[in-house]
């Protein structure tokens, strides 16, 4: 399939109405380990900050929304892919900074490693 007739996979042919659920779906299902790996690469440049990333990710063509990235974050700092610092002074609204812990980088070498495997196997093949 052409990489570039994706998105009308999402648009109901009778209606024409981008259907919200099967985005919501992909996002849910697939495109989340894709923010996932997007955001330890770079991580890995240096540190990033929720709002950036947001606009990184939507520049790329991801609908995703602070509800869904902000708790991501979170819990990639709890699996121990992130660290964050905080500055405890500016209050509840500080700037949250996100840093790659050595367990974050060993993951993003690891997903890359199936990256890799995989874009030769799915995109590679397709190109024949
Ligand atoms: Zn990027």
């Amino acid at each position: 399939m052409d990489p570039e007739i994706l998105p009308s996979i999402f648009r109901n042919p009778i209606t024409g109405v981008v259907m919200a659920i099967n985005r919501k779906l992909l996002n849910r299902e697939i495109l989340l380990g894709f923010w996932k790996v997007h955001i330890l690469h770079h991580a890995a440049a240096g540190p990033l900050v929720g709002q950036w990333m947001l606009n990184e990710l939507r520049e790329h063509g991801y609908h995703v929304s602070p509800g869904t990235l902000y708790p991501l974050l979170r819990r990639m700092e709890k699996t121990g892919w992130l660290r964050c610092r905080v500055d405890k002074k500016a209050g509840p609204k500080a700037r949250r900074e996100y840093f790659l812990t050595a367990a974050g980088r060993e993951a993003l070498d690891e997903v890359l490693r199936y990256l890799q495997e995989l874009r030769g196997e799915v995109v590679e093949s397709r190109k024949k």
